[in-house]
Parts: C-alpha cells; sequence; structure tokens
C-alpha cells in the first residue's frame, strides 16, 4: 500500500486529494497547521486507519516515520486575502516549507509533487498561457510574496531534482472551485454565490473585463493525479480552457441563483491580472488529461453546497 503524504491536506484542494488518494488505495498522511484550512475539511476521514493527521507547521523540520512513497506539497494560504494578510507565512510556505518538504522526499527516497500555480505567470503578456512562457510578475508588488514564492519554490524543485536527482512534478493550477471552498475566502466564486444567496450587492472589482478560467475540483484532483504518475518533470498547466470576464461570470451566477442582487464596482485590486487562460496541450496529450465538467456543471454542485453552508451558519 504507498503511503502518501499530503501538506496543506486540512485545506480546499489537499483535502479532495486525501479523498482521492485514500480511493486509490494509499495511505494518506495530511500534515497541516490550520493557518487557512480546517479540521472540518478532513473530520469524515479522522476515524479511518489508512489516515493519519500531523499537525504541524511545514516551515519547520518535517519528521514522519516510516517509509513514504509520495510528497504533494500542497501547504500555502492560495486566496488573495488570505496571502495579503499572511505574507510572511506565505513567502515562508513557499520557500522554506518547500525546502522541508523535498528533504523529507529525499531522505525517503520519494516521488515529490509542487502545488505551482497561474499565478507564476504574472500579468500574462502572452495568451494563453503555455508552459514555456516566463511570465510577467511584479516581484515587490503586494501579490509577489505569493507569485515569488512560488517561483522560488519551483526553481527548489528542480534544483532537488537537477541535484539530488529526486523525482519531481510540477502542476501549474489555474483557478480552481468546489465544495469546501471557505465562502470569506474572498475569492470571486463564493463570494459572489454568498451574495446572491443573501441578498447583498455583487462586488465586482474594476470594470470586470479581467478574465480568468475555471476549473471543477474534481477535474483539477484528475490532473495532479494523472501528473504525479506520470513521468513528466517540466512543469505542467492543470486548469479550466473556458475563459469568462470576471462580470459576466457574476451575472451568470446570478442567473444560476435567480438572485436580484445588483452589481456593484469596487476598486480593483493592484497587480489584478487581465487575462487568464491555460494551454493545456502538454496535459491533454503527455497526460491524456481532458475536463470532464463544464462550468454550468460544477457551479451547480458548489452551489449545492454554498446553500447548505449559509443554511447552517444561519
Ligand atoms: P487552502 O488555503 O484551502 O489550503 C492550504 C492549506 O495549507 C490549509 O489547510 C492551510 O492550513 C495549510 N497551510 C498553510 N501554511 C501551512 C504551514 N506553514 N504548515 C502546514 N500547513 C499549512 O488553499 P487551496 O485553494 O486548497 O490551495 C492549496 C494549494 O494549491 C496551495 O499551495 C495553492 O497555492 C495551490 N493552488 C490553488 C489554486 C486554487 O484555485 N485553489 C490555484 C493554484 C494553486
Ligand atoms: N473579484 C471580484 N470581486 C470579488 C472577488 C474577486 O471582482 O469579490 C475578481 C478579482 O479582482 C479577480 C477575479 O475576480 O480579477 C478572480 O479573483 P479570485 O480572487 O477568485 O482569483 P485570482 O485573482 O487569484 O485569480
Amino acid at each position: 500500500m504507498p503511503r502518501t503524504v499530503i501538506t496543506g491536506g486540512a485545506g480546499f484542494l489537499g483535502s479532495h486529494l486525501c479523498d482521492r488518494f485514500l480511493a486509490e488505495g494509499h495511505k494518506v498522511i495530511c500534515i497541516d497547521n490550520f493557518l487557512t484550512g480546517s479540521p472540518e475539511n478532513i473530520s469524515h476521514l479522522m476515524e479511518r486507519p489508512d489516515f493519519l493527521l500531523i499537525k504541524h507547521d511545514v516551515t519547520n523540520y518535517i519528521y514522519v516515520d516510516g517509509p513514504v512513497d509520495f510528497v504533494l506539497h500542497f501547504a500555502s494560504p492560495a486566496s488573495p486575502i488570505d496571502y495579503l494578510r499572511l505574507p510572511i507565512q506565505t513567502l515562508k510556505v513557499g520557500a522554506l516549507g518547500t525546502h522541508k518538504a523535498l528533504g523529507l522526499t529525499k531522505e525517503k527516497q520519494a516521488r515529490f509533487l509542487l502545488a505551482s500555480t497561474s499565478e507564476v505567470y504574472g500579468d500574462p503578456l502572452v495568451h494563453p498561457q503555455h508552459e514555456k512562457y516566463w511570465g510577467n510578475v511584479n516581484p515587490v508588488g503586494l501579490r509577489g510574496v505569493y507569485d515569488e514564492a512560488k517561483r522560488f519554490a519551483e526553481a527548489m524543485t528542480m534544483a532537488y531534482h537537477r541535484y539530488h536527482g529526486v523525482e519531481t512534478r510540477i502542476a501549474r493550477i489555474f483557478n480552481t472551485y468546489g465544495p469546501r471552498m471557505r465562502l470569506d475566502d474572498g475569492r470571486a466564486l463564493p463570494t459572489f454565490m454568498r451574495q446572491a444567496l443573501t441578498g447583498k450587492p455583487i462586488t465586482v472589482y474594476g470594470d470586470g473585463l479581467q478574465t480568468r478560467s475555471f476549473a471543477y475540483v474534481s477535474d483539477t484532483v484528475e490532473g495532479i493525479y494523472r501528473l504525479l504518475v506520470s513521468d513528466v518533470t517540466d512543469p505542467v498547466n492543470i486548469g479550466s480552457r473556458d475563459e469568462i470576464a470576471i462580470r459576466a461570470f457574476a451575472e451568470e451566477i446570478l442567473t444560476l441563483t435567480g438572485s436580484r442582487s445588483p452589481i456593484v464596482a469596487e476598486t480593483l485590486p493592484a497587480d489584478d491580472p487581465k487575462s487568464r487562460q491555460p494551454d493545456t496541450t502538454v496535459a491533454e496529450t503527455k497526460l491524456g488529461w481532458h475536463p470532464q465538467y463544464t462550468r454550468a456543471e460544477g457551479l451547480e454542485l458548489t452551489l449545492a453546497y454554498v446553500r447548505k453552508r449559509l443554511a447552517k451558519n444561519a
């Protein structure tokens, strides 16, 4: 039975990965300090003999007893409001946390997968973004703490691969949504759904013409799984190609919820990327990966979760 360590396993993506790897017959060791994640995301796993939670800050030395086959490094604040309020922790977990997770991987002669991000492309000058594009990041801007941490993490991953011969994979994950997102994490989708369902104005930043391409969580998890078991060492984009302007996205959510909330314009945050769409040719050709969920299907599933969450909080 393979043993798999998932840092950030109590977060949104991490908890879905815990579910997926358990379903694949792995023993899963989740390491998380609950900085932005929640015990609730993994509460359904706590009684399982094949699941272990270690509460630990991965910027410090990571100790895991026994053999380990895979290490997936997902620990990091990920939503803009989180990494803007936690700038030093974000830099530390991208830099020191990646170093510690790679050290564990080397010690155990395991295989490592880094959760990188479309943010390594910054405000892109190439569209759609393919993996050979080096990006357009402002290192001293507010978002720099996240973007540069991930760029450093990629460089560190490649150094461990080249210098120590560690088996590594790099997933450049684009905007992903689904159940278990925090309703107050500030990202567009949970914010718009919460606002629409509670009759609050929908806050669209700037003119709303900036674009994103939103992937449903099961598709992203499938891409990550396929990448891990592949032999592709170079970074691979994982995300939806279905690009939409943020204002149109807000309107779509209004229609879906039947809400009469008005759309209000708020200031566009500094360095907010103007467009984002992955070129997924590598994932398609080398991993045989194709998204299975349309946005309409993914939004329906997520809306059901958001409704339940709001009812629980009421
Ligand atoms: P999340 O905030 O829900 O999960 C991150 C988890 O990491 C949380 O459980 C948090 O408590 C934990 N964590 C943070 N710092 C830690 C530390 N020092 N030690 C131990 N645990 C720590 O975010 P998410 O959306 O699930 O993102 C997970 C990963 O995927 C991140 O690395 C993020 O950069 C990457 N990613 C996510 C998206 C997306 O759209 N969700 C897109 C690109 C990349
Ligand atoms: N956004 C918005 N209103 C909100 C939250 C976000 O208009 O209440 C915009 C944000 O400025 C960005 C887009 O929606 O242009 C996606 O934001 P999100 O935080 O979801 O992801 P990221 O900027 O990291 O891609």
